[in-house]
């Protein structure tokens, strides 16, 4: 038996794999490299290089494989590339995962395990956001995420599939053991820009937008450890196993930062300034976004262990030294 990670080059997903891997799972990384790293894959991992809406592909390897349980990572993230390329997004996003579900369906794959996101709630109404809450993304790339959602609820009626969709809030920092980080490049999220400023790798950064019905007029977000995570899903994936039924989970520590406190805390973390210009809104923000964390606490036992901004932070920093070495020896 083995697990199927998508996207298991990225960033979350090779977190993931570094996790599975510890607790003594048998991993099949499927990534077709478009932003993850082949180095990113630890050596036990078994990694294949193709798309997730290979059909043909995804069906030999359940078999070859004997997978019982397929973790979906792959797809586009950025809110507003999303935007820009709404096609792109359901193509990625949505179509994609279509296609593996319904692989996972024909082939007898037990569970699934989605990675969602906070986006499908949009502008909620009530902080902090439970899972209950009314769904109203704001870009393309929560809708795409919410038809995955949709397709899998339905699936899991219809057909002996359980699944388990995590909704993530901002997931940042790094392995804490130095194994794996955030090493997209022009990255866009706001801790890891923040690093790059305070590494000197970019001239300053900007503030999207400071008029929001904030405390301080910038957007509040609730950024989970990369770690607390992946160890969500470990939760996730024990309480399948054990005949838990199909659900939904956020995944955030119901703390939100607003974007001038996380800048603050990337510069006092880097004992460094940078320039830090304010600009206009960018297209797909919604003003503030908080998990309420009691249903994955309580129902998978869910225990966050890293829920630290200057933790979280400190250990971006030193992925991004990492990053700069490995760069100098490459
Ligand atoms: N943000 C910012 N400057 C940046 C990157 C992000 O002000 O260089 C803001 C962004 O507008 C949002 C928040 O930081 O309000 C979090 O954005 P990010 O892209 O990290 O995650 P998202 O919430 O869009 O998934």
């Amino acid at each position: 038996m083995a697990i199927l990670v998508t996207g298991g080059a990225g960033y979350i997903g090779s977190h993931m794999v570094l996790e599975l891997l510890d607790a003594g799972e048998q991993v099949v990384v499927l990534d077709n490299l478009s932003t993850g790293f082949r180095w990113a894959v630890p050596p036990a991992a078994t990694l294949v290089v193709g798309d997730v809406g290979d059909q043909d592909l995804v069906r030999a390897l359940v078999r070859k494989h004997g997978i019982d349980a397929i973790i979906h990572f792959a797809g586009s993230i950025v809110v507003p590339d999303s935007v820009a390329d709404p096609l792109g997004y359901y193509l990625n996003n949505t179509v994609k995962s279509r296609a593996l579900i319904e692989i996972a369906v024909a082939t007898g794959v037990k569970h699934f395990i989605f990675s969602s996101t906070a986006a499908v709630y949009g502008n909620p109404k009530q902080l902090p956001v439970s899972e209950t809450a009314e769904l109203s993304p704001m870009s393309p790339y929560g809708s795409s995420k919410l038809m995955t959602e949709i397709m899998l609820k339905d699936a899991g009626i219809a057909h002996p599939l359980s699944w388990v969709a995590l909704r993530y809030f901002n997931v940042a920092g790094a392995d804490p053991q130095g194994r794996s980080g955030q090493s997209t490049p022009r990255a866009t999220h706001l801790i890891k820009v923040a690093c790059e400023a305070a590494r000197g790798k970019r001239n300053g950064m900007e503030v999207f937008g400071t008029d929001y019905p904030t405390p301080d007029g910038t957007c509040v977000r609730d950024y989970i450890h990369v770690t607390d995570l992946v160890r969500a899903h470990m939760c996730a994936l024990a309480y399948l196993r054990k005949g838990g039924k199909s659900d939904i989970f956020n995944c955030g520590y119901s703390k939100g930062y607003s974007v001038l406190e996380v800048i603050e805390a990337v510069k006092r973390a880097a004992g460094s300034d940078f320039p830090v210009k304010l600009s206009d809104r960018r297209a797909g923000d919604p003003a503030a976004i908080v998990a309420a964390s009691a249903k994955i606490r309580d129902t998978l036992g869910w225990v966050p262990v890293h829920d630290d901004l200057d933790g979280i932070v400190t250990q971006a920093l030193a992925w991004e030294a990492s990053l700069e070495r490995l760069k100098a020896a490459s």
